[in-house]
């Protein structure tokens, strides 16, 4: 079997992986790899709404927002309840979230790597973690020639959530991995595209809807699987097809749809894991919970966590050449010293309350009618 060895080996070309390698680039001399099992990047896509002051999009775009992967403007999200007739209404302040596409936004990441002498391979498959006296030292991996191995000093995962089921054996996964549908969907009868609106259900879970313009939408549906009793079962794509057919708002929305795309995913949102690293190999991004659990907001956490991760890996290198768990804790120590960090704890406190609040007594329908007018000053309070 072919064996060669790297300084780095980062897994999974999605948002986290690719800023993590543009983290890890320039003058440093260093062997970097970045494996990406599907022929292309960011062939799954997710989220689309970005804020776009962020301060990382400056630190990888060389001070400018790539202005070409924007849509539209957001002034306000309108969140409702199950029987619609009550809302809440949250403004943003101007011009800071924004819709995305988001395929656009990782051929930019890409364009930025392309500069730079990152070993990025797409078609190249993770079939498994190799292991050595309790430390990860390389990994097997599978392109159109075969099956090869790759041994490094150091392995970055940031392969997303559907990773765990090779690497559960030597974590601690994220809590509450959420189930989600998202759909892109034409001929949509949009209002007010500068609005978000979320249609809460009877049912623990939330429909959204992000316009990309007036007759062009992007759908999803999560479920909150931490307030489902009893083991429950839901189907969600036919609850989702449902409320589309039935939804007093959705139905007039969609009542002419036409779905250009459908993706069944997963959605960490417990908080940001405390223990990143294992001897040798860090996780990043969704495998690691870096998702805002009230909006999403996995994007430019999985990114930010993602470039901090490969700038202090770097600046690690620059200055040793033997390494100890010491040093690799360090570089963890910082992450969780992250503002972003701090601030996706939070997150996931708050949404975790919020949740229990609203579900607390389902499937009563008019619950969440009777206490929304003291629920909804948590929404309009919020900040960007
Ligand atoms: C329905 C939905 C809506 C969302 N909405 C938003 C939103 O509006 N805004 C927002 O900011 N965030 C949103 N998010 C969250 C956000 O999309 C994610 O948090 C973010 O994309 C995570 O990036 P990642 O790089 O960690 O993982 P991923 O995007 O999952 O990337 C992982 C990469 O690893 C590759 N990979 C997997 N297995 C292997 C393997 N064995 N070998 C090699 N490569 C592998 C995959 O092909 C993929 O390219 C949403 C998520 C969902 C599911």
């Amino acid at each position: 079997m072919d064996y060669e060895k790297t300084d780095i080996l980062i897994i999974g070309g999605g948002v986290a992986g690719l800023s993590c390698a543009i983290g890890l680039k320039n003058e440093s001399n260093l062997k970097i790899v970045l494996l990406e099992k599907y022929n292309e990047f960011g062939s799954k896509i997710k989220g689309e709404i970005v804020n776009q002051k962020s301060e990382i999009f400056k630190k990888i775009f060389n001070n400018k927002f790539p202005v070409n992967i924007r849509n539209v403007i957001f002034k306000t999200a309108k969140y409702y309840t199950p029987t619609t007739k009550k809302f809440a209404i949250r403004k943003f302040p101007f011009d800071t979230k924004i819709g995305i596409e988001y395929r656009k936004l990782i051929d930019e990441l890409v364009k930025v790597l392309t500069q730079s002498d990152v070993d990025i391979r797409i078609n190249s498959e993770v079939i498994e973690l190799i292991e050595k006296n309790d430390k990860f030292i390389g990994v097997k991996y599978k392109d159109s020639n075969g099956i090869k191995e790759i041994y490094s000093k150091i392995i970055v995962c940031a392969a997303g959530i559907d990773f765990l089921s090779l690497c559960n054996r030597f974590t601690t996964p994220p809590k509450n991995i959420c189930p989600a549908i998202k759909l892109n969907a034409e001929n949509v009868d949009i209002p007010d595209p500068s609005q978000l609106e979320f249609f809460l259900l009877e049912i623990p879970s939330i429909i959204y809807l992000f316009p990309k313009s007036k007759t062009k939408a992007e759908i999803g549906i999560i479920l909150w699987s931490d307030q489902v009793k009893n083991n429950e079962k839901f189907n969600l794509h036919e609850i989702l097809m449902e409320q589309i057919n039935s939804h007093q708002i959705l139905k007039k929305r969609l009542a002419n749809a036409k779905f250009i795309y459908y993706n069944k995913e997963k959605l960490p949102l417990g908080g940001p894991l405390k223990n990143l690293y294992f001897p040798n190999i860090f996780f990043i991004g969704d495998i690691a919970g870096h998702v805002g659990a009230i909006g999403g907001s996995g994007i430019v956490s999985s990114m930010s966590i993602g470039y901090y991760l490969g700038v202090y890996l770097k600046d690690l290198f620059n200055i040793k050449k033997d390494f100890t768990d010491n040093d690799f804790i360090k570089c963890q120590k910082l992450i969780n010293k992250l503002n972003i960090t701090k601030w996706l704890k939070t997150e996931a406190s708050n949404a975790k309350v919020m949740r229990n609040i609203l579900y607390s007594t389902y499937p009563n329908k008019n619950f969440i009618d009777d206490i929304w007018d003291k629920f909804k000053y948590f929404i309009e309070s919020r900040g960007p």
